[in-house]
């Protein structure tokens, strides 16, 4: 009794010879915190059957599937330890969870736990070097927000990868400490790539890649967005490949109707180092019609945020 969902599809930009025979797929998505969408997010036009935990996992659990992604970047998580966590890993994924220090889904009756960001991969591809969950600090002061960053090494190629999940703070009139966190979050990555470089002593060793998924909660004029757009890291936005100019992001990654308004809106992004890995495929948005006059959630869709889904390979080393 829902409608079937529609077909998104997968852009390949690279020309035929370069395009890597296995890529990494990596999908990012803000999956809805099942307190918040039940509780506080008052989702007006969306029916509160169609937020039920019943319908919702299988919904989420099937857009994984669908994709099947070597790496899996999810924020608001509270259904980690009885859902994802042990449904993942019978799938070949290892996992790990950072659960927000003063999660709101805590102040909802009937919650099941904070809700959190997990970083999930595909154990076929790739091996564990290290994981480590972060507090997010603001001119050194903690703040609410975190971030998970595991460091892998690809079975296929033997080259090692540095992953980043994060869910910056929400709202208008948060840019500054949106901002404060990114840079948080930018120097630990610094600092990590440091630890993990196997190239001579005190020479800067930029060659382990990065990717950095997250709900930023920031549109692209953001000052945390310029951040990482002209951080030393090198990082670039993947999902502006889907552009005709391949410079702009997205209209959408969220749209949703609240009291308030509607909000349709710019948040999500998957960083990539742009002189260590290539944009093999994006997959491409839904459109308003498909999204449909009430917009998300919905029935078809289990979450105010659409699926970021990207194939990246490594470029050759010179
Ligand atoms: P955020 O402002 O970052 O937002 C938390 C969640 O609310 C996000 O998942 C966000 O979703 C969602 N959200 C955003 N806009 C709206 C909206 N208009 N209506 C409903 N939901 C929305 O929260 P914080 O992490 O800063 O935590 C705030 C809560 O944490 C407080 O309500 C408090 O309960 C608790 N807290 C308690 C403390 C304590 O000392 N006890 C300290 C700090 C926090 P999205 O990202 O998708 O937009
Ligand atoms: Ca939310």
């Amino acid at each position: 009794d829902r409608p079937a969902r529609f077909h998104r599809k997968l852009i390949c930009l690279s020309d035929g010879d370069s395009t890597s025979s296995s890529p990494i797929r990596v999908m990012q998505w803000n999956i809805l915190a099942q307190a918040l969408g039940e509780g506080l997010d008052s989702f007006v036009q969306c029916p509160l059957e169609a937020l039920s935990w019943s319908r919702r996992k299988y919904l989420i659990l099937e857009e994984i599937l669908t994709y099947r992604p070597h790496i899996l970047c999810l924020q608001e998580v509270d259904h980690y330890y009885d859902t994802f966590q042990p449904v993942l890993a019978g799938l070949g994924y290892s996992s790990h969870f950072c659960p927000k220090p003063w999660s709101p889904c805590l102040d909802v009756e009937g919650n099941n736990g904070p809700d959190g960001c997990a970083l999930f991969f595909d154990q076929s591809r790739f091996e564990l070097l290290d994981s480590v969950n972060i507090r997010l600090s603001a001119i050194r002061i903690p703040t609410n927000q975190v971030a998970v960053v595991t460091t892998l090494r690809c079975r296929t190629t033997g080259r090692c990868l540095c992953v980043a999940v994060t869910h910056l703070k929400a709202r208008s009139g948060w840019e500054w400490l949106r901002s404060a966190q990114g840079s948080d979050l930018l120097r630990h990555l610094q600092n990590l790539v440091q630890k993990h470089s196997s190239g001579p002593a005190g020479e800067p060793n930029t060659d382990i890649p990065l990717l950095i998924c997250g709900d930023f909660n920031a549109v692209p004029t953001e000052e945390v967005y310029r951040r990482f757009a002209t951080s030393p890291l090198g990082l670039d936005s993947a999902y502006k490949k889907l552009s005709q100019d391949g410079l702009t992001e997205p209209e959408y990654t969220t749209w949703k109707i609240r009291p308030t308004g509607e909000c349709c809106s710019t948040l999500d992004y998957i960083w990539y180092s742009q002189d260590t890995l290539r944009v093999d495929a994006v997959l491409d948005m839904p459109t308003e019609e498909e999204i449909g006059p009430n917009r998300l959630p919905s029935f078809s869709y289990p979450s105010d945020h659409l699926s970021l889904v990207c194939d990246f390979s490594f470029k050759e080393k010179d």
